[in-house]
């Protein structure tokens, strides 16, 4: 199972009930953290979110409001006794930034593994189970969303591996992927198992005006998590001149996309009840969530 917390929902700034955006994905006790702004540690442990078992943060951006928190978080990771290694990867710069992170915390007990990606083009990592894609996203700054896949495994089918006469003790090997010889000849974990299944896929994109690159990042999400900065459609040249998304337009893009639900999120600080503006993304999208701080969802 894949559970998905959003622990701050706001953009810019935290507030009093408005922690910053981000978003913790946890499969199998590893969980992945995309953004890290000032106070996410404080937001992660209000959302329940278990700190000690992040292996992988990946940043969208370096505007403060999605970096700032990383110095506290990895001191806080140390103090957790972790020992294991951590992985961040982010948009070009990040050299940079850890350079500066590793002044503020000289003496971590575990190592840090790091993936500067192209803002250019996509390209593909793995992390904590996870296949991640990031792709440039169109901001004042280079800035990357990310879709995070979990590719299951085909169903197996017992009824086939008996009529094969494949022994149980070989069950497991098939389903794994691997082949087997059985009495002289090879047996392939197609001839055991049903058709391929779609990956569960989130697909998180903030801060960005819409793209034709996000429908592709977000293309059948079972949740796209995205950016909705100004919930008025009046604030359109807001929108546009600050790089940023209306509610209307990531519900546009979600449709675009065919995912299954949308989530809001980053929230300009001086919109004080996103909910009120719910409509306007779901006069476009139908299964459009105005996120609340701790939305959690498992898959
Ligand atoms: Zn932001
Ligand atoms: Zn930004």
């Amino acid at each position: 199972m894949i559970d998905i917390t959003l622990p701050g929902t706001g953009g810019m700034q935290p507030l009093p009930g408005r922690w910053l955006t981000c978003c913790f994905i946890e499969l199998a006790g590893r969980a992945l953290l995309i953004d890290c702004g000032e106070g996410t540690q404080i937001a992660l442990q209000q959302a329940g979110c278990k700190l000690s078992r992040i292996d992988a943060i990946c940043i969208t951006h370096y505007h403060a409001d999605h970096v700032a928190g990383l110095p506290g978080l990895l001191l806080t990771l140390g103090n957790c006794a972790k020992t294991t290694p951590l992985h961040i990867a982010g948009p070009k710069g990040l050299r940079t930034v850890l350079q500066g992170l590793l002044v503020l915390c000289p003496h971590l007990p575990y190592e840090i593994y790091f993936s500067e990606l192209p803002a250019d083009k996509p390209s593909q990592l793995s992390l904590c189970g996870f296949e991640v894609t990031a792709a440039p996203l169109q901001h004042a700054v280079e800035c990357l969303g990310y879709a995070v896949e979990y590719r299951r495994k085909p169903v197996f089918n017992p009824q086939k591996a008996e009529a094969l006469g494949i022994p149980r003790a070989h069950w497991r090997t098939l389903h794994a992927g691997m082949s087997i010889r059985h009495e002289g000849r090879e047996v392939t974990p197609e001839m055991v198992t049903d058709g391929a299944r779609a990956p569960y896929k989130i697909a998180y994109c903030t801060d960005t005006r819409p793209t034709g690159g996000i429908v592709s990042l977000a293309k059948n999400a079972d949740l796209f998590i995205c950016e909705g900065m100004y919930g008025d459609d009046d604030e359109a040249e807001n929108a546009v001149s600050k790089r940023h998304m209306l509610f209307s337009e990531a519900a546009s893009l979600a449709r675009q996309a065919g995912a299954k639900e949308l989530w809001l999120t980053h929230f300009s600080p001086a919109m004080p009840l996103p909910a009120q503006f719910a409509e306007n993304a779901r006069r476009v999208f139908a299964n459009s969530v105005v996120a609340c701080d701790g939305q959690r969802k498992s898959l």
